[in-house]
């Protein structure tokens, strides 16, 4: 069981509206950790009903909320940032628990989901708007900003905090309501993030969560006149599947979809900082996110030195239970997560590619997987179009710089790409050649509060965090003042 300092941040019911649902036994949901497979615990098994009250009581609240003062709702928000840093080990405990990663590294990612609500505290006092200069002199011109109302939010377990607290942050700093439907394995995360938000001060029905069938609940909320957003991050599938069911009341969107993102190693770039950022681009979080370098593409000249530095780093990865000590990789997150890993390399060495280290289903058995290179990948092996979404490093071997270039674009999706070299016009050069929404140089890990998250082509919409996070939660309204 969870061993928390305050053992009432884990708690088997769910906010919805004005009450909250608890779990029982029989009629719940149980959730497992992906570890072990020990029962952690039950969450309410919910569906229509509940997530037509969620939105009710949420349209009904959010009117007292837009009206309270901007410095009022970042108070609020500068509050619920405040309890998640002072319980950090307690949420990183139940993180592990639920999702595998690390503890040292779930410690980090509520660090970096804090790190929301403080930057949308700190953002929800400048929602500035504008006066332009108008066409006639009896006029003004005038635009303000306004929260658009209720939010539907549907979110992955790869980061159960922080992809929660990058769209509740500036939904909330806007003045709007919040209905969230959590990752399936991931709900106790959530709940304890609902749990400190009542404690900052955040009122009733603003921040409701509804667990329990994806599709039914996810059809409510699209289906919806009064939700006026749905924000998703999730597979580029239910992405579009979710576009779909909102065009009919044409909502604002904010998606956050697949990736596979290409790392790129020139000649000229220092190799040992290239393969360190290798590393964490890939490893990080078992390879489970959707910025994970996907397809290492590396200059002839220096192939075979990066396979060596990179492999040697590769090595010392310990792969355990995320509490243990000194472990670097915890397992994936289910058995169709380590299928699609196997099938991803046996795919690849069937068509002629070679392991480096790893390969194969690591001897501590369940789902945990070896860290693995591959050399000699081509562009007709698996991974050269899906995104692996586990701890597979394929390199493949290119000799120009515009052959890269469009190899890396030889993609439907655009969120995350990096590259290393030591020359200033190159990194101009290929930064503006990479239909991305994001370039790392020289950086592998480049995700931050204050910078805008998101994809072009089919790895989304809109884009999160950094200022541009808050106007996705707002709409400008113009407001032409004539002389009377
Ligand atoms: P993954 O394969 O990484 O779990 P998904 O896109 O399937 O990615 O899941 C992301 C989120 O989308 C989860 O919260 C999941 O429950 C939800 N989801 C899956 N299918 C649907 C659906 N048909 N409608 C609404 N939400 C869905």
């Amino acid at each position: 069981m969870l061993n928390l300092n305050d053992p009432s941040l884990f708690r088997q019911a769910v906010p919805v509206g004005n009450r909250w649902i608890e779990a029982d036994a029989e009629t719940g949901t149980p959730i497992y950790n992906p570890s072990n497979g020990d029962l952690i615990g039950y969450v309410p098994n919910l569906g229509a009903a509940e997530t037509e009250e969620a939105i009710a009581v949420a349209e009904d609240a959010r009117h007292a909320w837009a009206a309270q003062t901007a410095k009022h709702r970042s108070g609020v928000l500068r509050r619920w940032f405040e309890l998640l840093m002072e319980n950090q080990d307690d949420l990183g405990a139940i993180l592990t628990a639920e999702q595998g990663k690390p503890l040292t590294e779930a410690k980090g990612e509520i660090a970096y989901g804090a790190g929301f609500l403080e930057w949308f505290a700190e953002e929800a006092r400048r929602a500035y708007g504008q006066t332009i200069p108008a066409p006639m002199s009896d006029r003004r011109i005038v635009v303000i900003k306004q929260p658009v109302g209720v939010v539907a939010a549907i979110t992955p377990w790869n980061f159960p905090n922080a992809m929660i607290t990058r769209k509740a942050g500036p939904a909330l700093a806007a003045g709007c309501a919040m209905v969230l439907k959590p990752a399936p394995q991931t709900p106790f995360s959530a709940i304890a993030l609902a749990i400190l938000a009542e404690r900052a001060g955040l009122p009733a029905g603003l921040f409701s969560l509804v667990t329990g069938d994806a599709a039914e609940i996810g059809g409510v909320m699209t289906a919806s006149p009064t939700v006026r957003k749905m924000t998703f991050t999730g597979s580029t599938g239910v992405g579009s599947l979710l576009y779909g069911q909102c065009a009919p009341t044409v909502k604002k969107l904010g998606l956050e979809l697949g990736g596979n993102a290409p790392f790129i190693v020139f000649d000229d770039a220092d190799l040992d900082v290239a393969a360190e950022g290798a590393l964490w681009s890939k490893f990080r979080n078992n390879g489970q996110t959707c910025v994970c370098a996907n397809r290492i593409y590396v200059q002839a000249g220096v192939y075979d030195a990066f396979a060596e530095k990179f492999a040697e780093k590769v090595a010392t990865l310990k792969v355990g239970d995320g509490f243990a000590d000194g472990t670097v990789i915890g397992p994936l997150i289910d058995d169709k997560a380590v299928a699609k890993v196997e099938r991803h390399i046996s795919d690849a060495v069937d068509k002629g590619a070679s392991v480096v280290t790893g390969g194969k289903r690591h001897d501590l058995g369940g789902k945990f997987f070896e860290p693995t290179i591959l050399r000699d990948a081509t562009v007709s092996m698996a991974f050269a179009r899906e995104e692996t979404f586990g701890p597979v490093a394929p390199l493949f071997k290119f000799e120009t710089e515009a052959e890269v270039i469009a190899a890396a674009n030889d993609t439907e999706y655009g969120l995350a790409a990096y590259f290393y070299t030591k020359d200033m016009a190159r990194s101009w050069r290929v930064s503006e050649a990479l239909d991305y929404g994001m370039v790392g140089v020289n950086a592998g890990v480049i995700s931050a509060v204050e910078a805008p998250f998101g994809g072009v082509k089919m790895s989304g919409l809109g884009r999160e965090g950094a200022k541009q996070g808050l106007d996705d939660y707002m709409e400008e309204k113009y407001i032409c003042m004539a002389e009377v």
